[in-house]
């Protein structure tokens, strides 16, 4: 057997801790789902209306994945650097044009997230009718905490919350997602063959708001856990 000879080392692979595991998750692909709280929609002022709307999406790179606890440098470019705490799945089946009443199959576990955004570029790229890369896909910024194996079961309720410097900011309960995990993952599995390893990132609640170089986010997930992230001066 021959081995693949490369011109340097090739990166590692993105990867996560399990609870209760030695082993670790290896990440394929980070998606996130935008608008999926009503209280969080009318304040970016783009208000959902479930009748007539199918839930969007996009995508960071899985480079962007920092653990929970770290220290992260304030990113460059930006100066309204925003929180958004979501609940993460992870997927650990593969999945094609799943149905919603099926979607629990493909659900390995679950963990807190947050969905950092460079604000004030996002909010240009979505009035300009540009991508939204430069505003979200910020280098180390999709933040997650380990993972939790509850394999097949779907989160319906439970209290998702975030504070900073011990004030708190978001506060909401996931029986308030507009599309629900069930849906989210049927939705998506229409665009996408969902892959072991991928993350959904599945919205964040209102509340969302700027930090500063120093500042100490901590949120938790009730059933899930708790994420931690600290901002250091930028570079
Ligand atoms: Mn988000």
């Amino acid at each position: 057997m021959t081995s693949t000879e490369y011109l340097w080392n090739p990166p590692a692979v993105a990867s996560l801790p399990v609870e209760g595991s030695s082993r670790r998750l290896p990440i394929n692909r980070l998606f996130f789902v935008g608008r999926n709280y009503h209280a969080h929609a009318i304040e970016m002022g783009k208000p959902v209306d479930k009748s007539v709307e199918r839930p969007f999406y996009f995508t960071k790179a899985p480079q962007t994945l920092v653990e929970s606890g770290a220290t992260v440098p304030y990113p460059p470019e930006t100066a309204n650097y925003h929180h958004e705490m979501e609940l993460v799945v992870a997927i650990g089946r593969p999945g094609f044009r799943v149905q919603a009443e099926a979607a629990h199959e493909l659900i390995y576990g679950y963990a807190c997230g947050l969905d950092m955004t460079r604000r004030d570029l996002q909010l240009v790229a979505r009035d300009k009718g540009r991508p939204w890369d430069l505003g979200k896909d910020v280098e180390q910024s999709s933040v997650c905490s380990a993972i939790v194996p509850m394999p097949g079961r779907v989160l319906e309720h439970g209290e998702i919350a975030l504070s900073v410097n011990g004030q708190p900011r978001q506060h909401s309960d996931l029986d308030r997602l507009i599309w629900n995990l069930r849906e989210i993952i049927a939705d998506l599995s229409l665009f996408y063959h969902l892959q072991p390893g991928d993350l959904i990132f599945t919205g964040t609640p209102e509340g969302v708001g700027a930090v500063v170089a120093g500042d100490h986010i901590e949120g938790h997930v009730a059933g899930v856990g708790r994420i931690s992230l600290h901002v250091g001066p930028a570079e």
